[in-house]
């Protein structure tokens, strides 16, 4: 079981992928403007996959940072419940949110674009969860260290790498998504829903 009598149980969560549907609306933005460049004729939902090795798509995701995709995109509506609602029992839960925004290699980021991403991804934070506490987000490369400075206990994550890693600083959920389903989850628990959080708690 996570909790334990009269503690709070620190839980983390990953942004992209988790709690905000990045993939949706970066696959939506590069449909659009490959069909304005006519590269393609029609709008297709290709998986998300296919688009990461397209030449141009670190190009195009820097452009649709600046665009402001980190504020414009949704967040999982199961998500935004799930975690609100451990937002409103502050006795019993510390949220955090810890996100690779930012870190991804391949894109030597300006420090205006930069602002721009951590500005949007706030903004974003304070809308769909009004009442988390903003010194509880984080921006960094390497997730684990940030879970092991705070004490946090429980991570959910959508990429296998990243949860199979955060499995050795603390218990690790892998939340099922199309692009993990044939991964394994080495030391991670794999869950289909965040409501699976439920089992696992209890005090
Ligand atoms: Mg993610």
């Amino acid at each position: 079981m996570l909790k334990r009598k009269n503690q709070k149980l620190k839980i983390g969560f990953d942004l992209d992928g988790v709690l905000a549907d990045f993939t949706d609306e970066f696959v939506n933005r590069l449909n659009a403007s490959l069909m304005e460049q006519g590269r393609i004729t029609e709008l297709v939902q290709l998986p998300v996959t296919d688009y990461w090795f397209l030449d141009n798509h670190l190009d195009f995701f820097e452009e649709s940072v600046k665009m402001g995709i980190f504020a414009d995109c949704s967040a999982y509506p199961e998500a935004a419940v799930y975690v609100n609602k451990l937002l409103s029992k502050p006795e019993e839960f510390e949220v955090y949110f810890v996100t690779a925004r930012g870190t991804e290699t391949g894109i030597t980021w300006a420090q205006k674009t930069l602002n721009k991403l951590r500005r949007d991804t706030k903004d974003w934070v304070k809308g769909y969860f009004p009442t988390f506490n903003l010194e509880n987000l984080h921006f960094c490369h390497r997730k684990d260290g940030v879970v092991v400075d705070n004490g946090i206990e429980a991570f959910i994550e959508d990429r296998a790498d990243t949860a199979a890693r955060l499995s050795r600083v603390c218990k690790s959920f892998l939340l099922e998504r199309d692009w993990n389903k044939n991964e394994p989850s080495h030391g991670s628990i794999r869950i289909k829903s965040l409501l699976e959080l439920d089992f696992f708690m209890g005090d």
